[in-house]
This record gives structure tokens, C-alpha cells and sequence, in this order.
């Protein structure tokens, strides 16, 4: 599911930033990063921040802060569910006693159980 987003302008400029070309200078027989790598990391990192893909970010013109992403679902435990702008937070779902502690972990209730949100009830 794509949404627009706005980003704050402290964010913007951490963007900007990111985004600036890196003197090349080659330290100890590495190349630098290039600016493509740092926007890519940064976009990344803002995703992770407010819960959208990274890499699918699109700007719109003529708004700078803001731009359309698709909106990151929860697929690990304890990441907020997202779907259809859920708060849920994802956890794994045991239909039967986790019995972890008596033999080898994870037993099979902990692999067998989905995980799912308590809130919409989707699985991951
Ligand atoms: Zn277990
Ligand atoms: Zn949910």
C-alpha cells in the first residue's frame, strides 16, 4: 500500500546531507562511498523511522518534504502491523505451551506458532 509522507525538516536535511557528493579520497586502498550508496542508506534509515520501504520512496514535485512510499508491514516479531494503518505489534501466536525450557529450543509450539497481529488478526 503506497502513502504520502512528510518528513520533519530536520530529516530533510539529514537527507540533503546524505545526498552530497563525498570528496574522493581513497583511504587505505578503499574507495569512498559514493553519494548514491550514503542517500540509498539514508533513505533506508528514515524508512525504518517512519515505517515505510526505503527504496520505494518516490518525491512529488513540488513538495519537497513529502513524498509517496510504500508503507512497511510488520513481518518480524514486535514490529507494528501497519496494514490499512493498523497499530498492532506482531507477535507470535502458540496454540499450545511452549515446552522451550524441558528439551531443545525452540519446541515445536514456538516454530509452528504464526505470527500475527492481535489487533486486525493477519498473519504475517
Ligand atoms: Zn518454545
Ligand atoms: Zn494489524
Amino acid at each position: 500500500m503506497r502513502k504520502e509522507f512528510e518528513m520533519t525538516q530536520a530529516q530533510y536535511d539529514k537527507l540533503l546531507e546524505a545526498c552530497r557528493p563525498v570528496p574522493y579520497m581513497v583511504f587505505g586502498g578503499m574507495e569512498p562511498r559514493s553519494p548514491q550508496q550514503n542517500a540509498n542508506d539514508a533513505w533506508i534509515a528514515l524508512g525504518e523511522e517512519m515505517g515505510f520501504e526505503g527504496m520505494s520512496a518516490q518525491s512529488i514535485p513540488g513538495k519537497p518534504r513529502c513524498f509517496t512510499a510504500e508503507v512497511k508491514i510488520g513481518t518480524e516479531e514486535g514490529q507494528i502491523c501497519n496494514r490499512d494503518g493498523c497499530t498492532g505489534v506482531m507477535i507470535y501466536i502458540k496454540d499450545r505451551p511452549c515446552t522451550c525450557h524441558t528439551g531443545n529450543p525452540p519446541c515445536s509450539a514456538c516454530t509452528d506458532a504464526p505470527l500475527q497481529c492481535p489487533e486486525c488478526g493477519e498473519n504475517a
